[in-house]
């Protein structure tokens, strides 16, 4: 299944609201209502069923006699209008096989909204496109740090101003809607798409990807700058229990309650227009079959308003993958029926089998003309909130003067600083003098893809060919350092499915020449990609890369170890032999000059891990623990959980002291908060961030409690030697859990709240 993806669509004005008495998760109007029921009540069962059918730009492109895609890619008019003018498509995705400019965007565009146009209801596409760490198919746009990157900031506004930037450029194009953010909880490393994911904790997902969805809508006041955000991918995608992707979860109802749904439910809250579906099965069922999670949950329990689509080709994949229905009919049958309002089909011809197969559905009454209709509604209310009822107009350059700006570039730049972790700083050999004569190497060492991961300008992110003029870290370092030697020590491969790295001749002759610098700058990690071309067999870094530190160790030059990757590898054999070790993530088009200004020292580092980085292979377990696991069946202690390092854990260049911490009461009550309060104090010469994480442990509880979790975040910024009382309000809503008769319930009993290695017990009583 081949994918590029993108682009384009347009528009003005947003949509003031006043509320009606139906509780839904954006306002509704009366009056814009009833103008969308006529609008509805105007369309033939044809029409609305067009509304539901999304398709890839590639189906109107024009192609060569053997298939093949015409460079430079331009529409086949006549596809154009059988797909509009005759199949009434209500919305596109995707860019074809890469990247395009703002002008290439612009006139598709205005191609297919100028068709849709065209029809009698004159009702403009909904574009979707994957514009997940900035917009990231358009030329010369702004790249962030991949979504596991950004959660290591732990920074809420910097999550706000990504998705605001990345709006206002997406918007750019024309594309007004935005298959971003994941939300699915990144617990299972080996998982493809984890760098995709905010990490593995409920609360920091949840808050971080609130703000990534404000960022987007404009805190719910879109206009011409935002986009449409779409959550994805509802529910328990990321928890497959073979760690390949779209593969089958098993996820209680309880976990599903306590971890996978509330970052999509705060979301929802918090007006989200859009959720994309799981295409993977949960517990058996497939996402795009489930009608409790679909329609029960998302859309009658959390009155959700705006419409969901589907995953790619995932109707079809219920019959053919899934193979819970036996013919395309009744899967699609199925589907509509769950909940899903929009098809992604998204191929031609596919997409006039689905149109005419649900046509059949609606005549036969097995689907009946109120769904439909539910579903139209849902997809006319977001085009409604997009500006697109209002007024069509494709944007011209100048209307985007900040379009890939030194501002936008700053912001990315300043995220990519603050999501770098620090993982290890030996005898705090960081930061370099750059007097410093240096050596670096490694695979991941001159390349931008590496930094920037899949969804870059290609699905898979590993053709340069469409790269943005930005520097790798080798480049940075040679410009920054006295004397600098560069060796690829070795090549990365994915081969068979999985990475078969080799070894580069230049091996030899680097352990030669580090024999007279100063320092090695090792940078290691994996290729670029996603969904199933990046499933792989084992964590493990593979044995060429931890090859390179071992042979430099026996050197004895201090080593440097930046980490390039988008799950945690395991590198318990080479920890000892680094000095420091960095994790970078997958940082992005800035990602390099964030990375040596860190090792230079004009950053000083404040990302904390946004998951349990694991020590071996075997071992995936979360901070979140029990006291069952941390039984050690070799000692009899309770020492079992050992990572490699802990979430949240990350080194600064300055230290903190945590002092005072106290609470304003020993009990709490369902009508009385806690204020937790705690000091933190700068003991170091360096101004530096430090993110104060407030966890929760209930001591007993009728259902087997975790020893912590994270309950509240923030970071701050002191001086040297300042001190700052930070204050948390803590509810009971902090102390619920979902209990043995399924409902969210708090029990009687002893509490504590830990601030890093401070603690304080209290009650709740009713
Ligand atoms: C991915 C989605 C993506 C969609 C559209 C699918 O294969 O799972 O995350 O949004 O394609 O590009």
């Amino acid at each position: 299944m081949y994918r590029t993806y993108l682009v384009i669509i347009s528009i003005l004005c947003y949509i003031s609201c006043t509320t009606n008495n139906t509780k839904t998760s954006f306002k509704l109007e009366k009056k814009t209502e009833d103008s969308i029921n006529r609008i509805i009540n105007d369309m033939t069962i044809a029409e609305k069923v067009g509304q539901t059918c999304q398709i890839t730009l590639d189906a109107v492109l024009s192609k060569d006699t053997l298939g093949k895609l015409i460079e430079p890619h331009q529409i086949d008019q006549k596809k154009l209008k059988e797909a509009i003018l005759e199949y009434n498509i209500g919305s596109f995705l995707n860019v074809s096989n890469h990247t395009f400019s703002l002008e290439k965007w612009h006139k598709i565009i205005d191609e297919i909204q100028k068709t849709a146009l065209k029809t009698d209801h004159k009702v403009p596409i909904i574009y979707g496109v994957d514009a997940i760490h900035g917009a990231n198919y358009i030329k010369n746009s702004t790249l962030f740090p991949q979504e596991i990157g950004l959660a290591a900031t732990w920074d809420t506004s910097h999550a706000r101003i990504m998705g605001e930037i990345t709006a206002y450029e997406t918007r750019a194009s024309g594309v007004p809607w935005n298959f971003s953010p994941v939300l699915d909880l990144g617990r299972t490393p080996i998982w493809s798409r984890f760098f995709e994911t905010l990490g593995e904790d409920v609360y920091l997902a949840k808050t971080m990807g609130k703000s990534i969805v404000n960022g987007y809508q404009g805190n719910g006041m879109i206009n011409k700058y935002h986009v449409a955000a779409c959550l994805k991918h509802y529910v328990g995608y990321s928890f497959p229990l073979s760690g390949r992707d779209r593969t089958p979860a098993l996820i209680p109802q309880r976990t599903m309650e306590e971890y996978y749904l509330p970052p999509f439910k705060e979301s929802i809250d918090a007006g989200a227009l859009t959720v994309m579906i799981n295409s993977g099965e949960v517990n058996g069922i497939p996402g795009h079959a489930n009608k409790y999670l679909l329609t029960d949950i998302l859309k009658d329990k959390w009155g959700f308003a705006g419409f969901a689509v589907s995953d790619w080709e995932d109707f079809i994949n219920l019959h053919k993958v899934a193979q819970t229905d036996s013919t395309l009919k009744d899967a699609i049958c199925t589907a509509i029926n769950a909940g899903v309002d929009m098809s992604m089909v998204p191929n031609n011809p596919e997409y006039k089998g689905y149109c005419k197969l649900l046509i059949e559905l609606v005549k036969e009454g097995r689907v009946s003309e109120d769904r439909l209709d539910d579903a139209v509604r849902r997809i006319l209310r977001v085009k409604n909130y997009l500006g697109l009822l209002k007024q069509f107009k494709t944007p011209t350059i100048s209307d985007y003067p900040k379009f890939g700006s030194e501002e936008h570039r700053y912001a990315a730049y300043d995220i990519a600083s603050e999501s770098i972790t620090l993982l290890k700083n030996k005898n705090n050999i960081l930061p370099l003098s750059t007097k410093n004569s240096i050596v670096i190497i490694g695979p991941t060492a001159n390349s931008l893809n590496c930094l920037n991961g899949a969804w870059t300008h290609t699905w898979q992110g590993i053709d340069a060919s469409y790269n943005n003029n930005f520097p790798t870290i080798k480049d940075v370092i040679e410009k920054r350092f006295r004397k600098v030697h560069y060796f690829e020590g070795s090549k990365m491969i994915m081969q068979d499915g999985d990475e078969k790295d080799i070894m580069s001749t230049d091996i030899h002759n680097a352990v030669e020449i580090a024999k007279s610098t100063d320092v090695a700058i090792v940078c290691l990690g994996e290729l670029p990609s996603t969904e199933r071309p990046g499933d792989i067999y084992k964590l493990d870094l593979p044995v060429e890369q931890q090859l390179i530190v071992k042979e430099l160790n026996k050197t004895g030059i201090p080593i440097i170890l930046v980490l390039i990757e988008g799950r945690p590898k395991i590198i318990r054999e080479i920890e000892p032999l680094s000095d420091a070790i960095v994790q970078a993530y997958l940082p992005g088009d800035q990602g390099a000059i964030s990375i040596v200004d860190v090792l230079c020292g004009d950053v000083n580092p404040s990302g904390k891990l946004p998951y349990t980085y694991p020590r071996y292979n075997g071992v995936i377990m979360h901070y979140d623990h029990k006291q069952s696991e941390l039984i050690n069946g070799n000692t009899w202690k309770n020492d079992f959980y050992n990572p490699q390092w802990d979430f949240g854990f990350g080194l600064s260049y300055t230290s903190f002291k945590y002092s005072n911490i106290s609470i304003s009461s020993d009990n709490i009550s369902e009508d009385n908060n806690l204020l937790v309060s705690v000091d933190v104090t700068n003991t170091g010469n360096l101004k530096g961030k430090e993110v104060v994480q407030l966890y929760i442990r209930d001591h007993y509880s009728s259902i087997s409690p975790s020893l912590k979790k994270l309950k509240r975040f923030i970071k701050i910024e002191l001086d040297p030697l300042e001190k700052r009382t930070v204050e948390f309000n803590i509810d009971i809503n902090d102390l619920k859990f979902y209990g043995k008769e399924n409902e969210w319930i708090v029990e009687e009993g002893k509490f504590s709240v830990m601030i890093n290695n401070l603690s304080k017990d209290f009650n709740f009583k009713r």
